[in-house]
């Protein structure tokens, strides 16, 4: 019983993205049932379940500070305010630094390190109290003040070091003031386990904090179903919906909340009616996930006996330890932003190379696809301001923005080119916009080896090289780059979104986001045919590779390399084991003659999404 139909009620919105599919064998709660005037109708993001307290986060948006001139007898209460919230904050970062290590190693506590320093740097404090002591002002006002004078000094600096400062001054004074103003959600970090967390954005510096021990779902106003943070949470296989419209007004600290990930509804303190409703599918679920653990030593191959290789995208180390326990044959994908988002400043080339290390010991033997930097757009690093561009999709990105940047492009390369002496690595480069970027991208690569080569650094020589398919003038160029590179992947995220010129990350276009138009399917093939003409393996790591509606059209259309969500790798499993090659073949030839979507759908039996009968993957 693979699927959770989705009940149907009268909406524009749907639960879109990734996972739909026709199939329904598991019933959710009935339309009356469901009927509740607290609820938020949402659209699904990550598949599952979640119930718990709700967290307000407000970690996007800007603290309100109250501004009082003080008289001359109150100045050393407000510097005593002063003393005590900075031991108070020193406190918090210790206690997360030592979390974090145990939970996510070195690398990832860093950052707290270094906010703990400069709670004790005598500049930060001087600024403040000097700002009390002469301006007579209340010490809230006088941190935000002395944090705003000091991030737009060191933002004036033309020194990467000097504006990662400003990013520290920031946050450190960020904590100061939920000290200072009794805020009690100061952090992210602050949640107490097994909350839902609501918050107006996923943004993507909140995806290096969840855990998800302590998050049990995820409810945002905004952000789209292939926004990173996302993508994170669905690794994570923490339920979650999005745009929910007013969430974070709607629902208040400790609400109770049912998070319909399968569904995208949330509900509101729900009556006994809906909670029963939700223990009955909970049954349901669990039961189905148990009949898939039986997969996980189980080979992936169709009835007609053709091996098909499953790997796990992941973007963290938990991710890759998630990935080992699912089966994974190796990591597909490794998104490496995350590594980068857990850090006030730029990882150094040593705690890179711990990071990609632990991810890579994980699923040894399992070879890991290393991807370099993606950054830009909408993956955005606090601590490396980028100038600002009318359309930054189309502006500097990934692989452009490193060849750009060839400092950053070095440590990171330097570190994977290190543990590749150790561990069955492989190189990737994100979004390829041609042949001459992906050579820019090759030499990059080889001028490093030369560098380790004389120092005496071991590594492998003839690490592969690959080249992800992202952009349409790559897809076309698809078989002049497999000429170049040693391997290719295809990301239909950005493929989809840059072929159909649709924001993946927008609600307002979601229903123009279609993986399933024409366009995107054709592609596919030209990009696959490609790779085989030019013996190039190739892989597919959108996604759509890890919705079990598309698994036998992709197959027929000649994927034979999946790297999907660890979560996703059973059910993926579970349709490649039930089907023939043959078959696969035919819906494929039918599919690629069909110049609609509609057609499409109908070839797939896959409802249109505004239809009553989505249905999402357990
Ligand atoms: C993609 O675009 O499909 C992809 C895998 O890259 P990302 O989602 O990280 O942009
Ligand atoms: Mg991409």
């Amino acid at each position: 019983m693979p699927y959770v139909k989705v009940p149907a009620i009268a909406t524009d919105k749907a639960a879109v993205g990734v996972g739909s599919s026709s199939a329904a064998d598991v019933a959710t709660p009935s339309s009356t049932a469901v009927e509740n005037r607290a609820m938020i109708l949402g659209v699904a993001a990550s598949a599952g379940l979640a119930r718990g307290p709700a967290f307000i986060c407000r970690c996007d948006e800007s603290v309100v500070v109250p501004r009082r001139a003080v008289a001359d007898a109150e100045v050393p209460q407000e510097i005593e305010k002063l003393e005590a919230a900075l031991r108070a904050a020193d406190g918090e970062l210790r206690v997360l630094q030592s979390q974090i290590q145990q939970r996510s190693g070195n690398a990832e506590a860093a950052i707290f390190a270094a906010q703990a320093e400069m709670l004790h740097d005598p500049m930060l404090r001087k600024e403040i109290t000097q700002r009390c002591l002469r301006s007579k002002i209340n010490v809230e006002a006088a941190v935000s003040d002395a944090a705003e004078k000091l991030t737009a000094a060191f933002n004036q600096i033309d020194d990467p070091v000097f504006r990662e400062r400003a990013a520290d001054v920031r946050d450190v004074a960020r904590r100061l003031l939920g000290h200072l103003l009794h805020h009690e959600e100061t952090t992210i970090r602050d949640l107490p386990a097994g909350s839902i967390i609501v918050a107006r954005e996923l943004l993507p510096s909140l995806a290096a904090s969840l855990d998800q021990n302590k998050v049990r779902g995820l409810v945002a106003e905004r952000g789209g179903a292939t926004a990173h943070a996302v993508i994170l949470a669905r690794s994570l296989g923490i339920p979650t919906v999005i745009h929910a419209d007013g969430a974070t007004q709607r629902i208040k600290p400790n609400d109770h909340l049912i998070v319909d990930g399968l569904a995208g509804r949330v509900f509101i303190n729900p009556t006994a009616d809906i909670q029963r409703e939700y223990d009955r599918l909970q049954v349901d679920l669990d039961a189905r996930r148990n009949a898939l653990k039986d997969l996980i030593d189980v080979p992936a191959v169709t009835s007609d006996g053709v091996a098909i290789k499953l790997n796990a995208n992941v973007g963290k180390v938990a991710d890759a330890a998630m990935a080992a326990a699912f089966g994974a044959e190796g990591i597909g994908l490794y998104r490496t932003e995350f590594a980068f988002f857990a850090h006030a400043q730029f990882p150094t080339e040593e705690q890179q190379y711990q990071v990609y290390r632990t991810a890579a010991d994980h699923v040894r033997p399992g070879n890991v696809v290393i991807r370099t930097l993606d950054v830009g757009s909408d993956k955005l690093l606090p601590y490396f301001p980028l100038p600002a561009e009318a359309n930054p999709s189309l502006g500097r990105r990934g692989t452009r923005l490193l060849l750009g940047h060839p400092q950053i492009l070095r440590t990171q390369l330097r570190a994977i080119l290190r543990l590749s002496a150790t561990h069955p690595v492989s190189l990737l480069f994100p979004m390829i916009g041609g042949v001459e970027e992906f050579i820019a991208a090759r030499a990059a690569v080889e001028s490093t080896k030369e560098e380790l080569r004389r120092e005496g650094q071991p590594f492998n020589a003839g690490i592969l090289i690959g080249a992800m398919i992202e952009t349409p003038s790559a897809a076309v160029t698809a078989r002049w780059i497999a000429r170049e590179a040693d391997f290719l992947s295809i990301g239909s995220n950005d493929l989809v979104q840059y072929l159909l010129t649709t924001d993946r990350t927008s609600m307002e276009m979601a229903a123009y986001y279609e993986p399933l138009h024409p366009a995107v399917i054709q592609s596919l093939k030209f990009v696959l045919d490609a790779a085989a003409a030019e013996g190039k393996a190739v892989s597919l790591c959108g996604e759509i590779a890890g919705n079990p509606a598309y698994t036998a059209l992709l197959l027929g259309l000649g994927v034979t390399s999946f790297s999907v969500a660890p979560g996703e790798i059973l059910e993926i499993k579970r349709v490649v084991c039930s089907l023939s090659m043959a078959a696969a073949r035919q819906l494929a030839a039918r599919v690629l003659a069909a110049g609609t979507i509609a057609e499409v759908k109908a070839c797939l039996g896959v409802a249109d999404r505004c239809g009553e009968a989505a249905a999402h993957p357990v």
